[in-house]
């Protein structure tokens, strides 16, 4: 079972000053490992001086520029993998009921959906820990089918890729591909032993060569000490992935994480402040738990420097509605972003329903 992590020594400050560590930032410099450790470590009002600080680096190097993604869970369940936090392991007796790989007619009317109703990306998310050669024709229709919709970024999640899935992904179309860190190296044995770490690095790498954009991640509250926290934003630092998706784990009944304290709401706002500061670059996307775990604090998330989020239903549980976020990004005076096409309405019509998922409540990314 992992232990909830009560024993970290917490700073009421830092030993430097946020400002001029932002102003560091903004100037080209980095943030040090140890500056890390110590934003990490704050806890209760001081983060208000972390977020102030963050804002200032998310405005430098991203404006008032803000954007939101949809994900369709396009094959559901029945994975081989043993993720604690996932509803989708077969490991894990969650209650899900599983789909197959879905067709490309419901792939199409997801991505136009997604289009018009408020975001810039989409991607198809296939549980599992790779494509199978017996899966990649059903995957390939469903490129295609996303891309006869355009003026929206295709994205793809589908676990471990080799070279040749890779080159066929970056030449059918596809944009970006998502595969999360999920924690630091150390930790990650404790949370997956189906797979390591390496693997999912290599998979980026090989995204990477084949000329696809990566985005990459983790989740939070899944038992990770701080010192792992430092070494998931450094790990990402180094590799570099055009985005960013932070997950704070909303524990599943069924799962091993079942019992797991949710992270508090300032907690998490001081983690996408810190990852900020050492992602100045980066589009920083608070995605799974961010309903759930933030409540009324979930507007703060860019101020606290993350620069988008997550539209509509998550992989397996229902996201707030799209009416509700776009007012959202018009009540902060941010701006979507100019290269998204699609409509902003915020009349909008809710998303279709998802298949029913009884008993999930865990957003999270494949
Ligand atoms: S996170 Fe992905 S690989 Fe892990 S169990 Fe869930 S679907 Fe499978």
């Amino acid at each position: 079972m992992i232990a909830q992590k009560t024993d970290e020594a917490f700073l009421a400050e830092t030993s430097f000053d946020l400002l001029a560590l932002a102003g560091r930032i903004n100037g080209g410099g980095d943030i040090t490992r140890a500056e890390a450790e110590e934003c990490f470590r704050l806890r209760g009002q001081v983060i208000y001086d972390l977020l102030y600080a963050a804002n200032k680096v998310r405005r430098h190097f991203h404006g008032n520029k803000v954007t939101f993604c949809s994900i369709l869970p396009s094959k559901f369940g029945r994975c081989s993998e043993d993720c604690k936090f996932c509803a989708q392991s077969s490991f894990n007796a969650t209650g899900i009921e599983p789909y197959p790989m879905m067709g490309p007619e419901q792939v199409e009317q997801a991505t136009t959906f997604a289009r018009d109703n408020g975001a810039s990306a989409f991607g198809i998310v296939n549980s599992g820990r790779g494509p199978t050669a017996r899966e990649w024709p059903a995957i390939m229709d469903a490129v295609k089918a996303m891309k006869k919709v355009d003026g929206i970024c295709h994205c793809a999640t589908l676990g471990t890729l080799n070279e040749e899935q890779a080159r066929d992904l970056k030449e059918a179309g596809i944009r970006r591909i998502n595969h999360n860190l999920e924690t630091s190296e150390r930790h990650y044995p404790n949370i997956v032993t189906t797979h390591k770490w390496s693997d999912r690095v290599r998979t980026l790498q090989i995204a990477r060569a084949a000329g696809l954009e990566t985005c990459s991640g983790g989740i939070f509250g899944m038992g990770e000490t701080v010192e792992d926290r430092v070494d998931l934003g450094f790990s990402l630092k180094d590799l570099n992935p055009h985005v960013v998706p932070l997950n704070f784990l909303h524990p599943i009944p069924g799962t091993p994480l079942e019992h797991m304290k949710p992270l508090r709401p300032l907690e998490i706002l001081g983690i996408v402040a810190t990852m900020r500061l050492i992602l100045p670059k980066q589009d920083l996307k608070v995605a799974g738990g961010r309903e759930k775990n933030l409540r009324d604090l979930q507007s703060w998330i860019f101020y606290a420097g993350g620069t988008s989020g997550l539209i509509g239903n998550y992989l397996s549980t229902y996201g707030r509605a799209n009416a509700e976020d776009l007012r959202m990004i018009e009540d902060l005076e941010l701006t979507w972003d100019d290269d998204r096409v699609g409509g902003t309405d915020p009349a909008a019509p809710e998303a279709p329903a998802a298949p029913a998922r009884p008993g999930l409540s865990l957003p999270v990314l494949a």
